[in-house]
């Protein structure tokens, strides 16, 4: 019998242990907890098999990534503790991520018929506005899925985020929706 476990071990943590990043001593400490807790070891698998995206969005350095529905569905299959909003265009959402949360996910629902280039543009108070550019979307994908770094996601106060889809081409941009992310720090 595993003891609970009680979740505060997060993926940046096991990202760094499998990376071998972690002085010896918490490195022999989480050994010992993986070694008791099949949750924590079956997120580690998952963290492992998943590759590089989830390790990317387990740490610092990178603010948002695209990731595919099958993606998703691994991470899902693989047991991480995923917190997803859907959100329809034009829509606005109350949102928050706790330390109970492997991937924190925003799926934007748009109609991608016949857009050959999308960018995702981002607004947020106090900060430049940012723009992924040529994001990779299947016409008949119906949504768009952004995962959230964590480290990034949890240290973010309250705030408003403002996404934007933006079909570009022929010189001219067509915008496909917005979406508003309500953040609300989680409760500790
Ligand atoms: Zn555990």
């Amino acid at each position: 019998m595993s003891p609970p476990c009680d979740g505060t071990l997060d993926l940046a943590t096991l990202a760094s242990y499998w990376l071998g990043e972690l002085p010896a001593s918490d490195s022999d400490q989480l050994e010992e907890h993986l070694f008791a807790c099949e949750g924590c070891s079956r997120r580690l698998r998952a963290l492992v098999s998943l590759g590089d995206g989830v390790r990317r969005l387990a740490r610092r350095g990178a603010v948002q990534v695209v990731v595919t529905p099958s993606f998703l569905e691994a991470a899902l299959r693989a047991g991480l503790r995923v917190r997803e909003y859907t959100v329809p265009p034009g829509g606005r959402v109350a949102c928050t991520v706790t330390a109970q949360d492997d991937l924190l996910v925003g799926r934007m629902r748009a109609d991608f018929s016949g857009v050959s280039r999308l960018d995702v543009l981002v607004e947020m108070a106090g900060q430049a506005p940012g723009r992924i550019e040529d994001v990779p979307v299947r016409p008949e994908a119906g949504e768009l899925i952004l995962a959230q770094a964590m480290p990034a996601a949890r240290a973010l106060g309250r705030a408003v985020l403002r996404y934007r889809l933006v079909a570009r081409g022929d010189g001219r941009e067509r915008v496909l929706g917005e979406y508003t992310f309500d953040h609300t720090p989680t409760p500790s």
